[in-house]
């Protein structure tokens, strides 16, 4: 299907990342399931809900600091670099398919990243390095050098708007494919996982490789149920 496809959509969840010791959203003993996640309104609101979210951020960190692309990473990179693939569509926070040597106009980030902070009010990058220096000489983050902003993780929060120009480039992406490839998504979360749906109504075959069944197989053009790394590790590019 992919020698026939004339241009691909990849599309990635957790579980491409798990395979580079990320551990699941919702898998049995995850960090993240022992916290509440804390909200956008709260976030912006109180100083306390922030120094716990930065807090809790860094904690996060160090745990997966080691974390390295894994084979369907690599794989998906490949077929970037051989014009088939225009960019990978990414449920993941984690950086990954950048450090796989993606571009960032290849790297469509629904839920944005992880691997840097933003201002709320001028948009200004800060390197998360100079946020923590500042955060553990003073248990507080730091303001916008810009601005004197709130500063935040680059990610997208529970009650945070989706951000519109990833939105957008996804919609298109899923809108010129002919083969849409899911890689390690559950395709549950929503408004991500419509667009599979969306690629596979508008004529796209979809190929879905997942561990687990997700409520697309039904109508997806291949199922593989296995782990990412098994099935890219022979992938033609
Ligand atoms: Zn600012």
């Amino acid at each position: 299907m992919i020698q026939e496809a004339r241009i691909v959509a990849g599309f990635t969840g957790a579980g491409i990342s798990t395979e580079s010791g990320i551990p699941d959203f919702r898998s049995p003993n995850s960090p993240w399931l022992r916290n509440k996640p804390i909200a956008y309104e709260l976030f912006l609101r109180s100083a306390k809900a922030r120094r716990e979210a930065w807090r809790r951020k860094f904690a996060m960190d160090d745990l997966y600091r080691g974390a390295r692309p894994s084979t369907g990473h690599r794989a998906l990179a490949a077929l970037v670099a051989s014009g088939r693939m225009p960019a990978v569509i990414t449920q993941n926070i984690d950086g990954l398919h950048q450090e796989s040597g993606l571009g960032d106009d290849q790297v469509i980030e629904l839920h944005g990243n992880g691997t840097y902070a933003k201002c709320l009010s001028c948009g200004r990058r800060h390197e998360l390095d100079w946020v923590r220096y500042h955060f553990d000489r003073n248990g507080e983050p730091p303001e916008c050098m810009a601005c004197g902003g709130i500063l935040k993780s680059a990610t997208i929060s529970f009650g945070q708007a989706m951000p519109e120009e990833p939105m957008r480039r996804a919609q298109k992406l899923s809108a010129a494919c002919d083969l849409f490839l899911v890689a390690g998504s559950s395709l549950v979360v929503y408004p991500a996982a419509a667009f599979p749906a969306f690629a596979k109504e508008n004529g796209a075959r979809l190929v879905i490789v997942n561990r687990e069944p997700t409520p697309l197989d039904d109508v997806a053009d291949l199922v593989v149920h296995a782990e990412i790394g098994e099935v890219f590790s022979e992938f033609p590019t």
